[in-house]
This record gives structure tokens, sequence and C-alpha cells, in this order.
């Protein structure tokens, strides 16, 4: 099978992914490897590249303990019927144990339509696994909220507090970001208010895919948001503060054929010593005010 990958660029994006990839000829042997399967399997590319798939590889097995190299592989699958196939299977680390992988197999073609190979993408499962036991915790213990799906207020009194004693015991500093859509009333009032619903998930979606996995976003209140914000100098905390701000100016949602976006205002300070959880949010909700008196859609940091 012809398959070049000697463009540096296309290779550098798949070896910057999060999740395995691999692709494999006709005869299921692997040409290309990228740095997160090295990672998820313990498989150096060297050791597997040549090689066909089911040589003692990956062994995928199901629930069951089904052997899948053997019959039912997704990748074998893939090419058979041309068609995506999506499975969970348990995948042979390199140290002996296994692991829980979600797998996407894609049939590969050449320039005539002929299926010349598969491409299989697979995420560990332990950290969407994590991840997910943590949503259903939270769902759990009522501190989602029901509309965005952000921690709620109730989850964000507590993460404060949580981060209040790691900065006594541990030095870690931690800041507070209080957000507040600018004239939302006005845009409920002109859009209706199911419109300004979807600009309350949207403006969540921004926060959620934009922060850095110890940062945590929430509802505080209708249209009023919190940020904590870990490990951060003052500086380092405005411009936090300032990439959400544009962020959310430059999101929008698509409204009977018009774009609709809304803006934030934003107050921005750090937890000093002699604050209280109160005093901290007072003083950003106060800084917050000063971003709307002097024109909205900015920053203000104290
Ligand atoms: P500004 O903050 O810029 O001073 O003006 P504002 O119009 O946004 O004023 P304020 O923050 O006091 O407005 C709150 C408005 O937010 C009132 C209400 O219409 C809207 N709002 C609050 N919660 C929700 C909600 O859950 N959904 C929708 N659609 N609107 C909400
Ligand atoms: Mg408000
Ligand atoms: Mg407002």
């Amino acid at each position: 099978m012809e398959m070049h990958f000697e463009e540096d660029f296309y290779r550098e994006i798949i070896d910057s992914l999060n999740d395995g990839l691999y692709i494999v000829d006709k005869d299921r042997v692997i040409r290309f490897w990228n740095k997160a399967a090295e990672r998820i399997t313990g498989f150096a590319a060297w050791e597997v590249l040549g090689t066909p798939c089911s040589k003692d590889i990956l062994m995928h097995v199901d629930e069951e303990g089904n052997d899948l190299c053997r019959g039912m592989c997704p990748l074998a699958l893939a090419m058979a019927t041309g068609k995506n196939r999506d499975a969970e299977v348990y995948l042979h680390h390199k140290k002996g144990h296994r692991v829980p992988v979600w797998v996407r197999a894609g049939a590969l073609r050449n320039s005539e339509g002929e299926v010349v190979g598969a491409v299989e993408l697979f995420s560990d499962m332990t950290s969407i696994e994590a991840n997910r036991l943590r949503l259903m915790e939270l769902e759990r213990l009522a501190m989602l909220d029901a509309l965005t799906g952000l921690p709620n207020r109730r989850y964000m009194e507590h993460e404060i507090k949580t981060r209040i004693e790691e900065r006594k015991r541990l030095k870690v500093p931690f800041g507070v970001l209080f957000m507040d859509i600018d004239h939302f009333k006005s845009f409920n009032d002109t859009h209706g208010h199911e419109v300004g619903d979807e600009v309350l998930k949207m403006l969540s979606n921004t926060l959620i895919n934009n922060s850095r996995p110890f940062d945590v976003f929430g509802r505080w209140g209708g249209e009023e948001f919190l940020g904590v914000i870990r490990n951060v100098d003052q500086t380092e905390l405005s411009k936090v503060a300032e990439r959400i701000r544009v962020l959310v100016e430059k999101s929008f949602i698509v409204h009977e054929g018009k774009r609709l976006r809304a803006t934030i205002s934003i107050g921005a300070t750090l937890f000093q010593d002699e604050d209280t959880m109160e005093s901290v949010i007072k003083r950003a909700d106060d800084l917050l005010y000063e971003s709307k008196r002097s024109g909205r859609n900015r920053v203000t940091v104290g």
C-alpha cells in the first residue's frame, strides 16, 4: 500500500493528539503509530511498525474476553463494510495489564475509491471514565446547574473553601473571576427568554472548553458566573480574565439566520491573607461593578 507521511506538518498534528491513532494496510500490518498510541499502550512505534496488529500486540478483547483480532476486529469490519465502527474494547498494555479504550475504526481509500487500509483512533477510557464519574458525583450531590451543565453556586462555594484550605497549607495562590452578561435584560426583551437561555448555554460551553484542567467555572445565579483560577499571580489572573472576555465576545449563536452575541464584564481579584470566602467574592463583585460603570465588556483587576 502507498502511504506517505513524510509531511512533517500532518505528523506533528497527529502526534499532538491526546488520542491514540494508528494506521494499518489491507493485511492489517501497522504502518503508522502516533505518540499517544505509545503512551496508552506502552509500545513504541519501532516495536510495532511493520507487524500485523493481530500479532500479540494489542490483542483487543471485548467485555466477555472474546479475542477480537481473530474475529470481529473493528479494523477488519471497517474495511469489509466501508463504514466506521465504534467499539469499547480492552487492549493489552506492554506491561501486561488491560486498558479500557473507546475505539473508532474507519476504512482508508485510495483515489480510485478502493479500500487500501484502515485507521483506528482510540481514547483512553480511564480519564473519560474519571471525568464521567466526577460529573455523576456532582449530579448526585445536586451540584450541577441543570440549564448549563456547569457546577452550581453550592459547588463553587465548596470549591472556594477547598482552595482557601489549600492556600493555607500548601501556599497555592488562587483568584476569583466574577462575570456578568452585559445588558442581558434587553437581550431577553428583544429576542425572548429562550434565546437568552441558548446564550447562557453557549457562554457556559466557552467557559468549559477554554479553562485549564485545574480551574473551575460555575454558574453563580441567573446570568452571573464565577471562575476560580488556581496557581496564578495578578498578571496571570488578568490574562485569564481577558482571554475569557475576548472568547465570549467572539462567540455567537445563530438565530433566525442572524448571529447573536453577548459580552461580559469581569471583576478579577486574588485571594489575600485577610480574606474570607465572602470578602473575596464581594471584592470581585465590586470590581465587576467597576467594569460595568466604565463601559462594560471589560476586565477590572484589583
Ligand atoms: P448589566 O448587567 O449590563 O448592568 O445589565 P443587565 O440587563 O444584564 O442587568 P442584570 O445583570 O441585573 O440583568 C439580569 C437579567 O438577566 C434579568 C433577566 O432578564 C436575565 N436573566 C437572569 N437569569 C436568566 C436566565 O436563566 N435565563 C435568561 N434568559 N435570562 C436570565
Ligand atoms: Mg446580573
Ligand atoms: Mg447583566
